[in-house]
């Protein structure tokens, strides 16, 4: 904890990772650490960590980097926060996203913009940007993060870190601010892949408060850790290859596959031909849900009201026109739309069938082969500024990522080389509850 508080004094007002830091806090639960020695020790005891500001935290204000939470401090911890507790963790404090986690580069956050440790005029990627930058910049050793269509993985690409998206249902999302609930998972944010496996582990467990929590063994991750991939069977889908992912990215890709080529395993090129439908699908279907979820913030239960409303209507209208930004105000009205009667079969409804075209993609080339590989983005980091007012171009940037959440198939970004000096990331996909899998092969590489 004395480290981690260091470092932030030497970087956060570069980096600007943290929204809200408490450091009284984080030095009493260590205190509580040291006084109990002689007790068995948690599995990530004494760890320094850091919490993405949409998993609540009691006592500890959680805002979704959104004006209308600016001010809310939560009554109950999340479970993966309680989880973490039991582990002995210490809460260093909550990172910076965008807002309600919609957005890749940070720059929706309304409250300030994390930069990229490695080149502070680059993005650091999102939703998940603070967390990834933090472990990045050695704040941290651990963050959470969540991914709805890459959130983990983009930024940890970005900032050259280990990002785990887990399989639907491994991680319980009780006390995650839903943004996408059948597509959202909280995961970790690491330096090593071993980090990963361990807090992976921490977290992870059915969990009678999430009906979607799934009743699986968690197996013992950082034991699959072996360095054998002697056999493995590895597709490479050519859509992930193609058009649109710049030369260096797929030249990294490349040189990934010799290496594990070299360690005995094989690769096969594979197509997963309804990848092209995945950004079209996802925005539909995310944003459907969001303008679902997002409708409890309405000024009475939680965080901002409007300070002069004239009736209830009118409170609505206010709190929410006045709380909300407007990448937010966008999906609320697109989901809203494609929810509304008449349009709902045109366009939700067949985004649906298309979310299981998808599906059976996977299925198709998990019969065959054990993990599949591409890159984790189509290009490294960008500039700030650069892709902000043409909201398209940047959730163009998602392309590789959505297919894994939409088939709800865990997927990691490990470091895989640079580009003017900017890290690249290699996604390894695996099967459903397969993340043993991903990890040996992440591990092998590393
Ligand atoms: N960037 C994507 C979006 O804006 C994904 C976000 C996420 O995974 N939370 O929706």
């Amino acid at each position: 904890v004395d480290a981690s508080y260091k470092r932030i004094a030497e970087v956060e007002d570069k980096v600007q990772a943290f929204l809200t830091l408490d450091e009284e806090r984080a030095r009493q639960a260590a205190k509580a650490l040291d006084d109990n020695l002689d007790a068995t020790k948690g599995l990530l005891y004494g760890m320094p960590i850091g919490v993405k500001d949409n998993i609540v935290t009691k006592g500890l204000r959680t805002t979704c980097a959104s004006k209308i939470l600016e001010n809310f401090d939560p009554i109950y911890d999340a479970t993966v926060v309680q989880k973490l507790q039991q582990a002995e963790t210490v809460t260093i404090g909550k990172l910076n996203m965008d807002e309600f986690a919609m957005g890749s580069s940070n720059e929706n956050s309304r409250f300030q913009k994390t930069r990229n440790p490695w080149n502070l005029d680059r993005v650091p990627g999102g939703s998940s940007g603070g967390s990834a930058a933090s472990v990045a910049a050695g704040e941290v050793l651990f963050s959470l993060g969540s991914d709805t269509g890459g959130s983990i993985r983009q930024p940890a690409a970005f900032c050259g870190v280990v990002g785990m998206k887990p399989t639907y249902g491994r991680v319980s999302r009780f006390g995650l601010v839903a943004f996408a609930s059948s597509l959202d998972q909280i995961g970790p944010i690491t330096r090593t892949v071993e980090d990963n496996a361990y807090l992976l582990q921490a977290i992870s467990g059915l969990d009678p408060m999430d009906s979607t929590s799934a009743n699986v063994d968690v197996p013992n991750f950082a034991g699959a850790l072996t360095g054998d991939v002697k056999g493995l069977k590895i597709a490479v889908p050519k859509e992930y290859l193609g058009e649109g992912v710049q030369e260096s990215v797929r030249q990294s890709v490349l040189d990934a596959l010799k290496v594990l080529e070299g360690l005995g395993a094989v690769w096969e090129e594979v197509s997963l031909p309804h990848s092209k439908y995945a950004l079209a699908a996802y925005y539909l279907i995310s944003s459907s849900e969001a303008s679902a979820n997002l409708a409890r913030f309405d000024g009475v239960r939680y965080g901002y009201r409007t300070p002069d409303a004239e009736n209830l209507l009118d409170l609505y209208k206010k709190t929410r026109a006045e709380g909300f930004g407007d990448e937010v105000k966008r999906r609320i009205m697109l989901g809203t739309f494609a929810l509304s009667s008449g349009y709902y079969d045109a366009y939700y409804k067949k985004a649906q069938k298309v979310r299981t075209l998808i599906k059976q993609d996977f299925e198709q080339v998990f019969e065959k082969y054990d993990v599949i590989i591409g890159p984790t983005t189509p290009t490294p980091a960008f500039k700030i500024g650069e892709k902000i007012d043409d909201p398209l171009t940047m959730y163009v940037n998602d392309i590789l990522t959505i297919p894994m959440n939409l088939a709800g198939v865990p997927g990691i970004s490990v470091p895989c080389g640079f580009d003017g000096g900017l890290p690249l990331g290699l996604q390894i996909i695996g099967k459903h509850f397969d993340e043993a899998t991903i990890y040996r092969v992440a591990h092998a590489f590393e």
